[in-house]
């Protein structure tokens, strides 16, 4: 029976309200805190008619520790979840210090005005947290965070040496709309308006964003064009899996989202550099993202599936070996279970799992500063079965995407 804080009320924290209102038994009592406090109690509202379970809600800016500080000390969590935005990663880890509780999170730090992903800022805390006993778990969504236990999973029982991974991620989804993200807009638009980087060889190789793209057969729902991204989860996986030669991370986009990003990009609306519009400073991509639909909002009528995995080549007893391990989600499902799309809903489950496992299993609760598939995968993987969303594995099959990068 444990406290927890949820902080961040957008389409992820909302998922993770839920989920962990539905495992009360974890949970005895939730705090969902952010920004915005309306968007808390719209949310506790939905959580108490769908589930008749009651939580807490508060106001709290993020970016300042002196204020989270002082909302653990009056709330007492034993844990924080963080699923606002990666600029507040690093106070909130700082506020969990303070306060000596655990800390969890779905994306890593990046600095607001460099858009930039690496996990140096927050591996710098592991000392730190050591030294408190206390854990932070980094980025424990879908990818990063479940693509990482699939593949600490492939290493354990199926390879005695990986050495190509292929992480693959398909939304197959319709929400409507002309043109949205599915999650937070400046963080999604940050991510895949950067150079892409895949490891070949110890070292990374460095592509032009978007310039590698191949169509891949995703299971349940057929060829879709893929793109190489880079992604944060790659950086912690080849430095905790070293046999790895190659690894790289594709996502799909379809063609009216290329289109639209591509004029955003070039009318200079992705900039995040600041610019000065009827006296005032303003960041052109935040300002898009006020504009576009929220990723919260887009649940209702959102129909298809998203198909996530990891496609593994590698040596056991001496043969060459395949694995592909994924997870199909749909979207409608999710709405009917918690009024969110997929993908939020593929990011706040895992949370929920990384939290429940700090909680309950002691395997799991381990001081220091830990990327996902740094820790046992084997309980992670069967609370994914248990929770909505079951995996599927195929061994030895011809991976399809196994181009030449
Ligand atoms: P949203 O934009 O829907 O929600 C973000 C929430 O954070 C909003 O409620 C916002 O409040 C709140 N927030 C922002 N700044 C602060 C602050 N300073 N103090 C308190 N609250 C703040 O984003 P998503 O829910 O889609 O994404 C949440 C996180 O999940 C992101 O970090 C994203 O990168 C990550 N993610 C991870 C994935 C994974 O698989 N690992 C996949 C998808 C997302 P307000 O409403 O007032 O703006």
């Amino acid at each position: 029976m444990s406290k927890v804080l949820i902080i961040g009320a957008g389409g992820v924290g909302s998922v993770v309200a839920h989920k962990c209102a539905m495992n009360s038994q974890v949970f005895s009592e939730i705090m969902l805190a952010s920004r915005t406090k309306a968007k808390c109690d719209k949310i506790a509202a939905e959580i108490q008619e769908m589930h008749g379970v009651t939580i807490q809600t508060a106001q709290v800016d993020a970016d300042i520790v002196a204020e989270t500080v002082l909302l653990i000390k009056k709330f007492q969590p034993k844990m924080l979840i963080n699923v606002a935005l990666p600029y507040q990663d690093l106070t909130l880890m700082e506020a969990c210090l303070a306060t000596g509780i655990h800390y969890l999170d779905t994306a890593n730090y990046e600095p607001k005005d460099v858009a930039k992903f690496e996990y140096s800022w927050q591996w710098a805390y592991q000392e730190r947290f050591r030294e408190a006993g206390l854990m932070a778990l980094l980025g424990c969504g879908f990818d990063p965070g479940v693509t990482q236990v699939y593949t600490a999973y492939a290493n354990k029982h199926h390879f005695d040496e990986m050495h190509y991974l292929d992480i693959i991620d398909c939304n197959a989804g319709d929400h409507g709309k002309a043109f949205a993200t599915n999650f937070n807009p400046e963080i999604n638009i940050r991510e895949i308006t950067q150079p892409g980087r895949y490891w070949e060889n110890g070292e990374w190789v460095e592509i032009e964003a978007m310039s590698i793209h191949k169509p891949i057969d995703y299971p349940g729902i057929g060829p879709k064009e893929s793109y190489v991204l880079y992604h944060e989860e790659l950086e912690s996986l080849v430095k905790n899996f070293p046999t790895l030669k190659r690894a790289r991370f594709w996502m799909t986009f379809g063609q009216q989202y290329i289109t639209h990003l591509n004029v955003l990009e070039n009318v200079g609306m992705t900039s995040i550099k600041p610019i000065k519009f009827q006296g005032m400073d303003i960041v052109p991509l935040e300002f898009l993202k006020a504009v576009l639909p929220a990723p919260d909002s887009l649940g209702e009528n959102y129909s298809g599936q998203t198909s996530i995995g990891c496609q593994i080549k590698g040596i056991q007893d001496g043969q060459e070996k395949t694995y592909y391990v994924w997870n199909n989600c749909d979207h409608a499902e999710c709405y009917r279970e918690v009024r969110a799309q997929a993908v939020s809903y593929t990011t706040g489950v895992p949370a929920m799992i990384g939290a429940m496992l700090m909680l309950t299993n002691e395997e799991w609760l381990k001081p220091g500063v830990w990327n996902c598939e740094e820790l046992n995968p084997d309980p992670f993987m069967d609370l994914l079965n248990q929770h909505g969303l079951p995996w599927n594995e195929k061994v030895n099959v011809e991976l399809p995407h196994e181009y030449p990068a």
